[in-house]
């Protein structure tokens, strides 16, 4: 590879041309106008100063990285590109109406590759003639620091292409991991437990937000799961989950709640308006005072209750900090994590030890066999067929491999 080309200069096509520079390469960088491309620029020198102050680049280096990225507005350019990135807007029509234009124009050898994060690549990929060369490159946010790469292979694209792909980001120091191409790809389907179940929680008034994100930074994570939409922004992780809920036939477990849709139609998307589940106005964020609300005691058997509490004292070493309700919700998510990794692999979907290593490199203390191994799968069989009952919800169904596995 010699040549690079990244279509749209939004948050992620600008941090994929980063990277690309930073390796080496020469850049071309598309978007529909010389303004968005001057701004993504200046976020790229932004991101490279920081860079400098953190030790990671050598000042000397700021210049050469910036020469090596070339802005247009024309596509004609990409004729000389080896890979494309494409990473406009979340839209199909736009995104297919891109590729065919990148297929008429760029040499039959040049990788096409997107990064959609909820579409299908297949569909995509079949507005161009050639769908054997269009592959999915899914970068995480911010792809400078995140070394994560999902690469989605649909039933076209061919082996070739797949090779090319996951040795050149080897090469570029991204760890790719390869997966079907299927709704949510590994981390946004499995990890979507990691928000529905906890949100359920407090639909139905089992748990409080700050309770359930102070139980999860005990397992490790840097933000629990409510301050971690108001990260990512609560419109963006609706939509994901709306997506992925669709694309599995509204399979009920990936069912989203309707209140995160109601703060949406609200306005309220997160630390981007300053108001989410937390309000972030002022010196500490607090939790929004209408979403207190008085919490349902909920009875549940003594059975359901030691296995969550068990659950807790395998993946934790501070679980005596944790109340009932904390426990329960900690481990129907992590049973449901490991669940769903169970149906990932009866379909096929990637292997378990790049299942395993997704998970980690977006942060988890752990990926969803790791946490199986831990717990003891029949711990886990025990418990969501409980949770069935106790809380009278068909989402919470074993993987038919899961409930094998543990025989
Ligand atoms: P963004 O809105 O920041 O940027 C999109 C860019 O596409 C804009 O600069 C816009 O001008 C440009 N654009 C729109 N129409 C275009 C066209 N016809 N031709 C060329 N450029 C056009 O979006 P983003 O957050 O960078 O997301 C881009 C893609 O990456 C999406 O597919 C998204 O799902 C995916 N993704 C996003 C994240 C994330 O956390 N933001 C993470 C992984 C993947």
């Amino acid at each position: 590879m010699n040549t690079i080309g990244v279509v749209g200069a939004g948050r992620m096509g600008s941090g994929i041309a980063q990277v690309m520079a930073q390796a080496g390469y020469d850049v071309i960088l598309f978007d529909i106008s010389n303004e968005t491309l001057q701004r993504a620029l200046e976020n790229i020198k932004r991101h490279l100063q920081r860079a400098i102050e953190l030790g990671t680049i050598k000042k000397e280096q700021l210049r050469n990285i910036l020469t090596k990225i070339h802005p247009t507005t024309k596509l004609k350019h990409f004729m000389t590109a080896d890979i494309v990135f494409e990473a406009v807007i979340e839209d199909l029509d736009v995104k297919r109406k891109i590729f065919q234009e990148l297929d008429d124009r760029c040499a039959p050898t040049t990788i096409l590759a997107t990064n959609t994060s909820s579409l299908s690549v297949t569909k995509i990929a079949s507005a161009t003639e050639n769908p054997y060369r269009v592959i999915g490159t899914h970068f995480f946010n911010p792809p400078y620091v995140l070394k994560l790469v999902e690469v989605v292979k649909t039933q076209n694209t061919s082996d070739e292409v797949v090779g090319k792909t996951v040795k050149f980001l080897k090469d570029i120091g991204h760890s790719p991991v390869v997966v079907k191409d299927s709704p949510g790809f590994i981390v946004n389907r499995i990890s979507r437990h990691f928000y529905l179940e906890p949100l359920r929680a407090y639909e139905i008034g089992l748990a409080d937000i700050e309770e359930i994100d102070q139980a999860f930074k005990l397992l490790g994570l840097e933000l629990g799961p409510f301050e971690m939409i108001d990260y990512v922004g609560l419109d963006l992780n609706y939509v994901v989950s709306k997506s992925i809920y669709e694309r599995f036939n509204y399979e009920e477990r990936f069912r989203p709640v309707t209140f995160q849709a109601w703060l949406v139609e609200a306005g309220l998307l997160g630390r981007k308006t300053n108001s989410g589940f937390y309000n972030y106005v002022g010196k500490d964020k607090k939790v929004q005072d209408f979403l207190k609300r008085e919490k349902i005691k909920y009875k549940f058997s003594k059975k359901f209750l030691n296995l969550a509490d068990t659950i807790c004292k395998k993946i934790l070493s501070r679980k005596d900090e944790l109340n009932e309700t904390q426990k329960v919700v900690l481990a129907l998510t992590i049973a449901m994590i490991v669940n769903e990794g169970f149906y990932a692999l009866m379909e096929d979907l990637a292997s378990k030890d790049d299942i395993n290593l997704a998970f980690r490199l977006v942060r988890f203390p752990a990926g969803p066999f790791e946490f199986a191994e831990q717990i003891g799968l029949r711990n886990i069989l025990n418990f969501l067929n409980l949770a069935q009952v106790e809380l009278m919800s068909g989402r919470y169904k074993p993987a038919l491999l899961l409930a094998r596995k543990s025989e």
